[in-house]
């Protein structure tokens, strides 16, 4: 099996501060990986050394095929449309010509609402819309950062269900970046705990579950 995210004794730093501490991570192609682990354990830090946002002071990290990020906050254009706000996932990946039907295609709820301003809609909405600007770069793997932050559960529940298709039907792999850490060993295989800079666990996502370590600092003590 290949793998599109490959991650070897990473290490960033801002100045002085090192805000990740050698991790060793992957996702082979195909796969559901979560990454869980609290405010400022250095979850963003990968998501933007994993864009090219950042540059490693150490180590390794490949991304083999495309990526995609959905940005923790969704980060729509909330004056232009839902259509333009399409548009603009495949423009910024230099597939500006490239028509939305496909994406229309994978999430119909968007379809109702192409032409309103995209800070009309809820914010489950706008998660679809930000997903769907991701899809346009037609991913090899997603980066999903902060799937559920701010959204009622339901809402969560739905847009799990279509991260379940877009990896089963079309094969993409997701890096779930979650504060939830229930939701993000639901839906994924596999699972990293990174605190402070380091993966602390790594495994199974039903080993992690029930691990007591686990579960006393990310499932309140279930
Ligand atoms: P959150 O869930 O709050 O976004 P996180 O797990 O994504 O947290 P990071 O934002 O990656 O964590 O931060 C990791 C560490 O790096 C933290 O100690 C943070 O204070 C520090 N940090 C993040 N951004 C900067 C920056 N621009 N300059 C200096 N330090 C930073």
């Amino acid at each position: 099996m290949s793998t599109v995210v490959d991650v070897d004794g990473l290490v960033v730093r801002y100045g002085a501060a090192t805000a990740l501490d050698g991790i060793d991570l992957f996702v082979d192609a195909g796969e559901l990986v979560a990454l869980i682990g609290p405010n400022g354990a250095g979850k963003s830090t990968l998501v933007n050394t994993l864009a090219g946002i950042l540059a490693p002071a150490a180590g390794r990290c490949e991304v083999r095929g495309r990526l995609a990020v959905v940005p923790e906050g969704r980060e729509v254009f909330p004056d232009l449309s839902v259509d333009d706000n399409l548009r603009l996932g495949g423009w910024r990946n230099g597939r500006g010509g490239r028509d939305t039907s496909a994406i229309y295609d994978l999430l119909p709820d968007l379809v109702r609402v192409r032409r309103q301003r995209a800070g009309s809609l809820s914010g489950g909405q706008q998660q679809m819309v930000a997903v769907g600007r991701a899809l346009m770069a037609r991913p090899d793997v997603l980066v999903v950062d902060e799937l559920s932050l701010g959204l009622a559960p339901l809402v969560v529940a739905d847009l799990v269900r279509h991260l379940r298709e877009l990896n089963s039907e079309r094969g993409i792999a997701v890096l779930l970046i979650e504060q939830n850490a229930r939701l993000a060993l639901d839906l994924c295989t596999r699972a990293y705990v990174l605190e402070a800079g380091r993966v602390v666990l790594h495994g199974p996502s039903a080993e992690l579950a029930g691990s007591e370590q686990v579960a006393a600092a990310y499932l309140g003590g279930a």
